[in-house]
C-alpha cells in the first residue's frame, strides 16, 4: 500500500486548473449580463451557481486534495463562487427594479375611467312611503292587518253597508273576476269575486276575526276601472286605519289625525274636518291638513302663490268618519257597547304632493330613474 501523495498538484486536476476556474466564472458572469429578464436569470443560476453548476462540482474535487493544495484551491474556487453570487445578487435587483417600474406602468388604474360597479338600488318610494305611515301607528299600539286583493263582494261592499243599487258596484268602477250581475245583499259564501276597490273590506274581516278592542291599520292596493293617465292609475295603494273600542268618539279620531299628520309632516300641524258621506262611516268627513309648503301664507295672497295647495292653503288627505253601526252589526260587534273610528288614503296622492311628483304614471312605469332618487330607506 502506498503511502498518500504529498506532492500532489492540484493544478492536475483539470477543474481545478486556475484558467479554469476563472472561464467558469467568466461564463457565469456573462450569462447573467445576457439574461433579459428574471425568468432567463433563474436559468442562468441553475447553470452558474446551481448545485451541479461547473464551479459547484470544481468545489467537490477540493475534498479529494492533498492538505497543501486545498487552500489555494479553496481560495480560488471561494472568490470565484463569491464573484458570482455577487453578480447574480446585482443582477437579480435591476432585473427587479425594471419588473416592478414596467408593473408600475402596465398595471395603473386609470381613475378617470367609467366604474363599472352594480349601482344600490332603491326601494319603490310607494313601498316606503306606505311603511313609514304604518310605522306612525305601529309606534301607537296599532297592529297591520292584510287581506286578499280578489275579494269577496260581499267584504268589499254589502258589509261595509254599501247597498245593493250603489253606484261603486257598477261595472265602470269595480273589476269583476266572478259573479258579475250576481244577486245583490248574497252572504259572503254565495257573492261574487272582485278585485277590492278599497282596503275597506280588510276592516269587517278583522272585526269577524277578532274581539274588540280592536286597533289596526291595513295598507295595501286596490284596483278601480281607471285608464291610466297623469292623474289616475287602475292600480293604487291605501292605508287604511280602524280602531274599535268602547267609548271611541270623534275627538278620538281628530287626534289621532294631527297625531299622525305631525309624525310626517312636522309639529305644528293640524287636520280639519269637513262634512262628508260613506256608506260605511256615520258621521263621515273629509280631512284636510294644513298645506306643509306654505302652512297657509298663500291665501289670500298672490305674490305669495303656493303650488302645493294652490293657494288654498290646505291639502285634502283623505275620507273618515265613526264606524257606521251597521258594519258593526254586519260584523258581529255591539253598537250598543262599541264605537270606532277609521280612516284611509290613498298614498299615491301623498306620494305625488308630498314629492311633487306631476305625473302618476312615473310611479308605475318601474324607470329606476324615477325610484333612485328617492334613495334607500328601510
Ligand atoms: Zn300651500
Amino acid at each position: 500500500m502506498s503511502a498518500p501523495n504529498k506532492s500532489y498538484d492540484p493544478v492536475e486536476v483539470e477543474a481545478l486548473k486556475p484558467e479554469n476556474i476563472e472561464r467558469m466564472r467568466d461564463e457565469a458572469l456573462a450569462a447573467f449580463d445576457a439574461a433579459a429578464d428574471l425568468d432567463a436569470l433563474a436559468q442562468a443560476k441553475t447553470a452558474h451557481a446551481g448545485g451541479t453548476s461547473p464551479l459547484s462540482l470544481a468545489n467537490r474535487e477540493i475534498g479529494a486534495l492533498p492538505p497543501q493544495a486545498k487552500a489555494e484551491a479553496g481560495k480560488r474556487v471561494g472568490m470565484a463562487r463569491g464573484q458570482v453570487n455577487k453578480a447574480l445578487a446585482a443582477r437579480q435587483a435591476v432585473l427587479e427594479a425594471e419588473r416592478d417600474e414596467r408593473v408600475l406602468v402596465e398595471e395603473a388604474v386609470d381613475v378617470t375611467l367609467p366604474y363599472d360597479r352594480v349601482p344600490s338600488g332603491a326601494r319603490h318610494p310607494l313601498t316606503t312611503m306606505m311603511e313609514r305611515v304604518a310605522d306612525v301607528f305601529v309606534g301607537m299600539g296599532y297592529e297591520i292587518a292584510e287581506g286578499p286583493e280578489a275579494e269577496a263582494e260581499w267584504f268589499n261592499f254589502d258589509a261595509l253597508n254599501f247597498t245593493p243599487d250603489h253606484p261603486a258596484r257598477q261595472m265602470q268602477d269595480t273589476f269583476f273576476v266572478r259573479g258579475e250581475g250576481q244577486e245583490p245583499g248574497s252572504r259572503e259564501d254565495e257573492s261574487g269575486i272582485v278585485l277590492r276597490t278599497h282596503t275597506s273590506p280588510v276592516q269587517a274581516r278583522t272585526l269577524l276575526d277578532r274581539e274588540p278592542p280592536v286597533y289596526v291599520v291595513c295598507p295595501g292596493r286596490v284596483y278601480r276601472t281607471d285608464e291610466l293617465d297623469a292623474t289616475h292609475t287602475p292600480v293604487f295603494h291605501q292605508i287604511e286605519l280602524l280602531a274599535v273600542d268602547e267609548g271611541l268618539t270623534m275627538a278620538d279620531l281628530k287626534g289621532t289625525l294631527d297625531h299622525m299628520v305631525q309624525a310626517l309632516f312636522g309639529p305644528d300641524m293640524k287636520t280639519r274636518l269637513r262634512p262628508n258621506f260613506f256608506p260605511f262611516t256615520e258621521p263621515s268627513a273629509e280631512m284636510d291638513m294644513v298645506c306643509y309648503v306654505c302652512r297657509g301664507a298663500s291665501v289670500g295672497n298672490p305674490e305669495r302663490p303656493c303650488r302645493t295647495c294652490g293657494s288654498e292653503g290646505w291639502i285634502e288627505l283623505g275620507g273618515c268618519g265613526m264606524v257606521n253601526p251597521k258594519v258593526l252589526v254586519a260584523c258581529g260587534v255591539d253598537p250598543e257597547k262599541y264605537s270606532g273610528f277609521a280612516f284611509g288614503f290613498g298614498i299615491e296622492r301623498m306620494l305625488m304632493f308630498r314629492h311633487n311628483v306631476e305625473d302618476m304614471r312615473d310611479m308605475v312605469e318601474g324607470d329606476i330613474r324615477f325610484t333612485r332618487p328617492f334613495g334607500m330607506e328601510i
